[in-house]
Protein backbone atom coordinates (compact mmCIF):
# COMPACT_ATOMS: atom_id res chain seq x y z
CA UNK A 1 0.00 0.00 0.00
CA UNK A 2 1.84 3.03 -1.04
CA UNK A 3 2.64 5.40 1.63
CA UNK A 4 -0.69 5.20 3.87
CA UNK A 5 0.21 3.26 7.24
CA UNK A 6 -1.67 1.55 9.32
CA UNK A 7 -4.40 -1.26 8.80
CA UNK A 8 -6.35 -2.03 5.05
CA UNK A 9 -9.43 -1.35 3.93
CA UNK A 10 -11.07 -4.32 3.46
CA UNK A 11 -13.79 -2.57 1.07
CA UNK A 12 -11.03 -1.90 -1.08
CA UNK A 13 -10.24 -5.16 -1.59
CA UNK A 14 -13.72 -5.44 -3.60
CA UNK A 15 -12.28 -3.05 -6.25
CA UNK A 16 -9.50 -4.66 -6.39
CA UNK A 17 -11.30 -7.80 -7.53
CA UNK A 18 -13.10 -6.30 -10.33
CA UNK A 19 -9.84 -5.00 -11.77
CA UNK A 20 -7.94 -8.22 -11.07
CA UNK A 21 -11.02 -10.34 -13.08
CA UNK A 22 -12.19 -7.93 -15.54
CA UNK A 23 -13.66 -9.11 -17.84
CA UNK A 24 -14.67 -11.90 -15.99
CA UNK A 25 -15.47 -10.25 -12.41
CA UNK A 26 -18.60 -11.56 -11.23
CA UNK A 27 -20.80 -8.82 -11.40
CA UNK A 28 -20.60 -8.01 -15.29
CA UNK A 29 -20.87 -12.11 -15.45
CA UNK A 30 -23.99 -12.46 -13.14
CA UNK A 31 -25.73 -9.21 -15.55
CA UNK A 32 -24.73 -11.06 -18.67
CA UNK A 33 -25.85 -14.53 -17.19
CA UNK A 34 -29.52 -12.54 -16.29
CA UNK A 35 -29.17 -11.96 -20.52
CA UNK A 36 -28.07 -8.32 -20.09
CA UNK A 37 -26.45 -6.42 -22.67
CA UNK A 38 -22.88 -4.90 -22.40
CA UNK A 39 -21.86 -1.79 -24.04
CA UNK A 40 -18.48 -0.19 -24.41
CA UNK A 41 -17.57 3.29 -24.75
CA UNK A 42 -14.62 5.24 -25.48
CA UNK A 43 -14.65 8.61 -24.64
CA UNK A 44 -16.06 10.67 -21.25
CA UNK A 45 -17.78 12.67 -23.38
CA UNK A 46 -20.09 9.73 -24.57
CA UNK A 47 -23.16 9.91 -22.02
CA UNK A 48 -23.31 7.12 -19.88
CA UNK A 49 -27.18 7.71 -18.44
CA UNK A 50 -28.52 7.05 -22.01
CA UNK A 51 -27.50 4.01 -22.21
CA UNK A 52 -28.25 2.92 -18.45
CA UNK A 53 -31.56 3.90 -19.49
CA UNK A 54 -32.53 1.81 -22.24
CA UNK A 55 -31.15 -0.97 -20.07
CA UNK A 56 -28.08 -1.30 -20.88
CA UNK A 57 -24.21 -1.74 -18.89
CA UNK A 58 -22.00 0.69 -20.14
CA UNK A 59 -18.38 -0.20 -19.31
CA UNK A 60 -14.80 1.78 -20.45
CA UNK A 61 -12.76 0.25 -23.34
CA UNK A 62 -9.27 1.08 -21.57
CA UNK A 63 -6.16 -0.44 -22.57
CA UNK A 64 -3.39 -2.85 -21.08
CA UNK A 65 -3.33 -1.92 -17.20
CA UNK A 66 0.58 -2.38 -17.89
CA UNK A 67 3.42 -1.38 -20.89
CA UNK A 68 3.38 -4.06 -23.50
CA UNK A 69 3.87 -4.88 -26.92
CA UNK A 70 1.10 -3.29 -29.41
CA UNK A 71 2.26 -5.71 -32.62
CA UNK A 72 -1.37 -5.89 -33.35
CA UNK A 73 -2.52 -2.13 -32.44
CA UNK A 74 1.01 -1.06 -34.47
CA UNK A 75 -0.29 -2.96 -37.48
CA UNK A 76 -3.37 -0.95 -38.11
CA UNK A 77 -2.77 1.82 -36.50
CA UNK A 78 0.53 4.46 -37.26
CA UNK A 79 2.38 4.71 -34.42
CA UNK A 80 2.23 8.24 -34.29
CA UNK A 81 -1.09 7.17 -32.74
CA UNK A 82 -1.40 7.35 -29.17
CA UNK A 83 -0.71 4.22 -27.13
CA UNK A 84 -3.44 4.42 -25.26
CA UNK A 85 -5.86 3.64 -28.75
CA UNK A 86 -3.25 1.40 -29.88
CA UNK A 87 -3.39 -0.57 -26.85
CA UNK A 88 -7.24 -0.33 -26.30
CA UNK A 89 -6.90 -1.62 -30.49
CA UNK A 90 -5.04 -4.32 -29.69
CA UNK A 91 -6.80 -6.12 -26.80
CA UNK A 92 -9.84 -5.71 -29.05
CA UNK A 93 -8.58 -7.15 -32.00
CA UNK A 94 -7.33 -10.10 -29.53
CA UNK A 95 -10.72 -10.64 -28.33
CA UNK A 96 -10.65 -9.05 -25.36
CA UNK A 97 -13.58 -7.13 -25.61
CA UNK A 98 -15.84 -9.79 -27.49
CA UNK A 99 -18.41 -10.33 -24.50
CA UNK A 100 -19.41 -6.26 -26.11
CA UNK A 101 -22.87 -5.73 -27.28
CA UNK A 102 -21.92 -2.08 -28.99
CA UNK A 103 -19.35 -0.01 -28.91
CA UNK A 104 -20.00 3.95 -28.85
CA UNK A 105 -17.05 6.67 -29.49
CA UNK A 106 -16.65 10.33 -29.66
CA UNK A 107 -15.03 12.74 -32.38
CA UNK A 108 -12.92 14.10 -29.96
CA UNK A 109 -9.08 13.39 -30.61
CA UNK A 110 -7.45 11.80 -33.93
CA UNK A 111 -6.51 8.80 -31.36
CA UNK A 112 -10.01 8.04 -30.02
CA UNK A 113 -11.47 8.57 -33.88
CA UNK A 114 -9.52 6.31 -35.54
CA UNK A 115 -9.52 3.81 -32.77
CA UNK A 116 -12.98 3.44 -33.58
CA UNK A 117 -12.93 3.13 -37.16
CA UNK A 118 -10.28 0.48 -36.78
CA UNK A 119 -13.14 -1.10 -34.06
CA UNK A 120 -16.05 -0.86 -36.30
CA UNK A 121 -14.25 -2.41 -39.15
CA UNK A 122 -11.72 -5.14 -37.75
CA UNK A 123 -13.28 -5.81 -34.05
CA UNK A 124 -16.68 -5.94 -35.29
CA UNK A 125 -19.40 -4.99 -32.38
CA UNK A 126 -22.42 -5.43 -33.65
CA UNK A 127 -24.00 -2.40 -32.49
CA UNK A 128 -21.69 0.63 -32.96
CA UNK A 129 -22.21 4.68 -32.90
CA UNK A 130 -19.94 7.31 -32.96
CA UNK A 131 -21.34 11.00 -31.82
CA UNK A 132 -19.50 14.08 -33.10
CA UNK A 133 -18.28 16.43 -30.25
CA UNK A 134 -18.07 20.17 -30.35
CA UNK A 135 -14.59 22.12 -29.33
CA UNK A 136 -16.38 25.24 -28.55
CA UNK A 137 -19.18 25.66 -25.32
CA UNK A 138 -21.00 28.75 -27.70
CA UNK A 139 -24.60 27.94 -27.89
CA UNK A 140 -24.37 26.85 -31.16
CA UNK A 141 -22.01 23.95 -29.92
CA UNK A 142 -24.92 22.97 -27.57
CA UNK A 143 -27.18 22.72 -29.86
CA UNK A 144 -25.70 20.59 -31.77
CA UNK A 145 -24.08 18.36 -29.20
CA UNK A 146 -27.89 17.76 -27.88
CA UNK A 147 -29.01 16.72 -31.35
CA UNK A 148 -26.13 14.34 -31.36
CA UNK A 149 -27.31 12.82 -27.85
CA UNK A 150 -31.10 12.95 -29.50
CA UNK A 151 -29.57 10.75 -32.42
CA UNK A 152 -27.82 8.76 -30.41
CA UNK A 153 -30.88 7.90 -28.27
CA UNK A 154 -32.68 7.24 -31.32
CA UNK A 155 -30.41 4.80 -33.11
CA UNK A 156 -29.93 2.93 -29.47
CA UNK A 157 -34.00 2.24 -29.51
CA UNK A 158 -33.96 1.51 -33.03
CA UNK A 159 -31.67 -1.28 -32.60
CA UNK A 160 -33.06 -2.44 -29.40
CA UNK A 161 -36.52 -2.32 -30.73
CA UNK A 162 -37.72 -0.11 -27.33
CA UNK A 163 -38.37 3.45 -26.01
CA UNK A 164 -35.96 4.67 -23.85
CA UNK A 165 -38.70 6.35 -21.02
CA UNK A 166 -38.32 9.69 -19.23
CA UNK A 167 -38.64 8.37 -16.06
CA UNK A 168 -35.57 5.68 -17.08
CA UNK A 169 -33.70 8.32 -18.14
CA UNK A 170 -34.83 10.53 -14.92
CA UNK A 171 -33.98 7.33 -12.76
CA UNK A 172 -30.32 6.66 -14.47
CA UNK A 173 -29.27 10.65 -13.78
CA UNK A 174 -29.82 10.17 -10.23
CA UNK A 175 -28.23 7.20 -10.37
CA UNK A 176 -25.11 8.63 -12.21
CA UNK A 177 -25.17 11.93 -10.16
CA UNK A 178 -25.06 9.56 -6.95
CA UNK A 179 -22.21 8.05 -7.96
CA UNK A 180 -20.71 11.01 -8.76
CA UNK A 181 -21.60 12.60 -5.17
CA UNK A 182 -19.89 9.84 -3.45
CA UNK A 183 -16.73 10.20 -5.86
CA UNK A 184 -16.51 14.10 -4.40
CA UNK A 185 -16.42 12.49 -0.66
CA UNK A 186 -13.68 10.15 -1.66
CA UNK A 187 -11.74 13.27 -3.28
CA UNK A 188 -12.72 15.27 -0.03
CA UNK A 189 -11.38 12.95 2.24
CA UNK A 190 -7.72 13.52 0.21
CA UNK A 191 -7.87 17.15 1.37
CA UNK A 192 -6.89 15.80 5.14
CA UNK A 193 -3.67 16.87 5.96
CA UNK A 194 -2.46 13.15 6.27
CA UNK A 195 -5.34 11.07 3.80
CA UNK A 196 -6.44 8.09 4.78
CA UNK A 197 -6.37 6.57 1.14
CA UNK A 198 -4.09 7.13 -1.15
CA UNK A 199 -3.80 8.28 -5.11
CA UNK A 200 -2.71 4.76 -6.20
CA UNK A 201 -5.69 2.92 -3.98
CA UNK A 202 -8.40 6.06 -5.20
CA UNK A 203 -7.44 4.62 -9.01
CA UNK A 204 -8.08 1.15 -8.03
CA UNK A 205 -11.58 2.17 -7.11
CA UNK A 206 -12.08 4.37 -10.24
CA UNK A 207 -11.33 1.50 -12.38
CA UNK A 208 -13.78 -0.61 -10.76
CA UNK A 209 -16.13 2.43 -11.25
CA UNK A 210 -16.24 1.34 -14.81
CA UNK A 211 -16.64 -2.27 -14.86
CA UNK A 212 -19.25 -3.00 -13.11
CA UNK A 213 -23.06 -2.11 -12.92
CA UNK A 214 -23.35 1.73 -11.02
CA UNK A 215 -25.79 0.20 -8.55
CA UNK A 216 -23.69 -2.24 -6.73
CA UNK A 217 -20.33 0.31 -6.76
CA UNK A 218 -22.23 3.06 -5.28
CA UNK A 219 -23.46 1.15 -2.43
CA UNK A 220 -19.54 -0.27 -1.90
CA UNK A 221 -18.32 3.34 -2.42
CA UNK A 222 -20.66 4.62 0.37
CA UNK A 223 -19.41 1.29 2.47
CA UNK A 224 -15.58 2.50 1.84
CA UNK A 225 -16.31 5.88 2.75
CA UNK A 226 -17.50 4.98 5.88
CA UNK A 227 -14.56 2.63 6.37
CA UNK A 228 -12.22 5.34 5.61
CA UNK A 229 -13.82 7.67 7.51
CA UNK A 230 -13.70 5.76 10.62
CA UNK A 231 -9.78 4.69 9.57
CA UNK A 232 -6.82 5.53 11.62
CA UNK A 233 -4.70 5.45 8.53
CA UNK A 234 -2.50 8.06 7.44
CA UNK A 235 -0.34 9.12 4.89
CA UNK A 236 3.07 9.70 5.25
CA UNK A 237 3.66 11.48 2.00
CA UNK A 238 6.52 14.37 2.80
CA UNK A 239 4.79 16.73 -0.09
CA UNK A 240 1.28 17.13 -1.63
CA UNK A 241 1.04 16.60 -5.28
CA UNK A 242 -1.78 17.07 -8.25
CA UNK A 243 -1.64 14.72 -11.07
CA UNK A 244 -2.71 15.60 -14.94
CA UNK A 245 -2.51 14.83 -18.04
CA UNK A 246 -3.35 12.17 -20.98
CA UNK A 247 -5.47 9.39 -19.52
CA UNK A 248 -3.87 6.80 -17.12
CA UNK A 249 -5.33 3.36 -15.70
CA UNK A 250 -2.22 1.94 -14.34
CA UNK A 251 -2.28 2.46 -10.39
CA UNK A 252 1.08 1.44 -10.22
CA UNK A 253 2.47 4.42 -11.76
CA UNK A 254 0.51 6.69 -8.90
CA UNK A 255 2.19 3.82 -6.32
CA UNK A 256 5.53 4.74 -8.24
CA UNK A 257 5.47 8.33 -7.72
CA UNK A 258 4.06 7.83 -3.87
CA UNK A 259 6.68 5.43 -2.81
CA UNK A 260 9.07 8.41 -3.89
CA UNK A 261 7.84 10.58 -1.37
CA UNK A 262 4.75 12.33 -3.12
CA UNK A 263 0.92 11.98 -1.76
CA UNK A 264 -1.52 12.37 -5.00
CA UNK A 265 -4.14 13.93 -3.58
CA UNK A 266 -6.02 15.13 -6.02
CA UNK A 267 -6.08 15.11 -10.01
CA UNK A 268 -7.33 16.08 -13.59
CA UNK A 269 -7.86 12.75 -15.52
CA UNK A 270 -10.17 11.44 -18.07
CA UNK A 271 -10.18 7.97 -15.78
CA UNK A 272 -10.86 10.49 -12.70
CA UNK A 273 -12.21 13.93 -12.18
CA UNK A 274 -12.99 14.59 -15.44
CA UNK A 275 -14.75 11.01 -15.60
CA UNK A 276 -17.04 11.52 -13.01
CA UNK A 277 -16.81 15.51 -12.40
CA UNK A 278 -20.19 17.30 -12.59
CA UNK A 279 -23.38 16.36 -12.23
CA UNK A 280 -26.11 16.73 -14.30
CA UNK A 281 -28.28 19.63 -13.42
CA UNK A 282 -31.87 18.64 -12.62
CA UNK A 283 -34.74 21.37 -12.58
CA UNK A 284 -33.18 23.97 -14.73
CA UNK A 285 -36.37 23.91 -17.01
CA UNK A 286 -34.31 21.88 -19.45
CA UNK A 287 -35.17 18.80 -20.83
CA UNK A 288 -33.89 15.85 -19.72
CA UNK A 289 -31.96 15.07 -22.84
CA UNK A 290 -30.51 18.47 -23.03
CA UNK A 291 -29.46 18.45 -19.21
CA UNK A 292 -27.48 15.27 -19.94
CA UNK A 293 -25.72 17.12 -23.33
CA UNK A 294 -25.18 20.50 -21.36
CA UNK A 295 -23.41 18.33 -18.46
CA UNK A 296 -21.08 16.29 -20.36
CA UNK A 297 -19.92 19.60 -22.93
CA UNK A 298 -19.61 21.93 -19.89
CA UNK A 299 -18.48 19.32 -17.60
CA UNK A 300 -14.31 19.15 -16.33
CA UNK A 301 -12.63 19.71 -19.70
CA UNK A 302 -10.73 17.55 -21.97
CA UNK A 303 -7.44 19.26 -23.58
CA UNK A 304 -9.27 18.93 -26.84
CA UNK A 305 -11.69 21.85 -25.73
CA UNK A 306 -11.36 25.48 -26.63
CA UNK A 307 -10.47 27.82 -25.42
CA UNK A 308 -8.22 25.81 -22.72
CA UNK A 309 -8.90 28.67 -19.75
CA UNK A 310 -11.74 26.75 -18.56
CA UNK A 311 -9.43 23.59 -18.00
CA UNK A 312 -6.38 25.77 -16.33
CA UNK A 313 -8.90 27.50 -14.08
CA UNK A 314 -10.48 24.29 -12.98
CA UNK A 315 -6.77 22.80 -12.39
CA UNK A 316 -5.99 25.95 -10.52
CA UNK A 317 -8.64 25.55 -8.38
CA UNK A 318 -8.50 22.18 -7.55
CA UNK A 319 -4.54 22.53 -6.78
CA UNK A 320 -5.62 25.70 -4.40
CA UNK A 321 -8.31 23.52 -2.61
CA UNK A 322 -6.16 20.45 -2.79
CA UNK A 323 -3.55 22.54 -1.01
CA UNK A 324 -0.84 20.85 -3.40
CA UNK A 325 2.67 21.73 -3.40
CA UNK A 326 3.22 20.72 -7.04
CA UNK A 327 1.78 19.18 -10.42
CA UNK A 328 3.11 16.46 -11.75
CA UNK A 329 1.68 16.06 -15.59
CA UNK A 330 2.02 12.63 -17.62
CA UNK A 331 1.70 13.09 -21.27
CA UNK A 332 1.02 10.08 -23.49
CA UNK A 333 3.32 10.11 -26.51
CA UNK A 334 1.80 11.66 -29.70
CA UNK A 335 -1.46 12.98 -27.13
CA UNK A 336 -1.47 16.14 -29.24
CA UNK A 337 -4.31 17.50 -27.78
CA UNK A 338 -2.42 17.33 -24.03
CA UNK A 339 0.99 18.18 -25.57
CA UNK A 340 -0.24 21.46 -27.09
CA UNK A 341 -1.76 22.74 -23.69
CA UNK A 342 1.56 22.19 -21.92
CA UNK A 343 3.59 24.73 -22.40
CA UNK A 344 0.35 27.21 -21.54
CA UNK A 345 -0.80 25.17 -18.36
CA UNK A 346 2.68 25.54 -17.27
CA UNK A 347 3.15 28.95 -17.67
CA UNK A 348 -0.47 29.39 -16.00
CA UNK A 349 0.54 27.37 -13.23
CA UNK A 350 3.99 29.37 -12.71
CA UNK A 351 2.11 32.71 -12.69
CA UNK A 352 0.14 31.23 -9.67
CA UNK A 353 3.14 30.14 -8.12
CA UNK A 354 2.64 26.13 -8.59
CA UNK A 355 5.54 24.49 -9.77
CA UNK A 356 5.19 21.55 -12.56
CA UNK A 357 7.44 18.34 -13.66
CA UNK A 358 6.20 17.38 -17.33
CA UNK A 359 6.40 13.51 -17.86
CA UNK A 360 6.28 12.28 -21.04
CA UNK A 361 5.10 8.62 -20.83
CA UNK A 362 3.75 5.62 -22.99
CA UNK A 363 0.18 4.32 -21.66
CA UNK A 364 0.28 1.64 -19.21
CA UNK A 365 4.08 2.14 -17.84
CA UNK A 366 4.65 1.88 -13.84
CA UNK A 367 7.57 4.42 -14.01
CA UNK A 368 10.88 3.92 -15.03
CA UNK A 369 14.47 5.12 -13.47
CA UNK A 370 15.01 7.67 -15.96
CA UNK A 371 11.54 8.90 -14.34
CA UNK A 372 12.32 8.03 -11.14
CA UNK A 373 15.00 10.21 -10.67
CA UNK A 374 12.95 13.06 -11.85
CA UNK A 375 10.38 12.67 -9.76
CA UNK A 376 12.47 12.10 -6.75
CA UNK A 377 14.62 15.47 -7.60
CA UNK A 378 11.05 17.24 -8.32
CA UNK A 379 9.91 16.34 -4.93
CA UNK A 380 13.16 17.76 -3.01
CA UNK A 381 12.82 20.45 -4.61
CA UNK A 382 8.67 20.77 -3.64
CA UNK A 383 10.03 20.10 0.15
CA UNK A 384 13.17 22.89 0.18
CA UNK A 385 10.45 24.93 -1.00
CA UNK A 386 7.62 24.39 1.72
CA UNK A 387 10.80 24.57 4.28
S1 LIG B 1 -6.74 12.51 -25.62
FE1 LIG B 1 -4.65 11.78 -25.94
S2 LIG B 1 -4.50 9.79 -24.84
FE2 LIG B 1 -6.69 10.29 -25.11
S3 LIG B 1 -7.23 9.18 -26.99
FE3 LIG B 1 -6.73 11.33 -27.55
S4 LIG B 1 -4.58 11.27 -28.13
FE4 LIG B 1 -5.01 9.37 -26.99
Amino acid sequence: MANVQDSGLSMLERFREVNRTFPRNRELVEWRDRGGKVFGWLCTYVPEEVIHAAGVLPIRIVGYSQETDLDDGNAYMYVNNCSFSRSCLQLGLRGEYDFLDGVVGGSTCDGARRLFDLWRQYVRTPFHHVLTVPRKYTDRAHMLYHCEVLEFKQHLEEYLGLKITEEALYHSILLYNESRELLRKLYDLRKQEKPPISGAETMEVLNASFRMPKEVFNQWLADLLDEASRSERKSSGRVRLMLVGSVLTNADFVRFIEDQGGMVVTDELCTSTRYWGDPVVLDSGLSLTEAISRRYLNNFPCARMFPSEERFDRIIQAALGFRVDGVVSQTIRYCVPYAHDLPLLEKRLRECGIPMLALDIEYGTSGSGQIKTRVQAFIEMLEAKRR
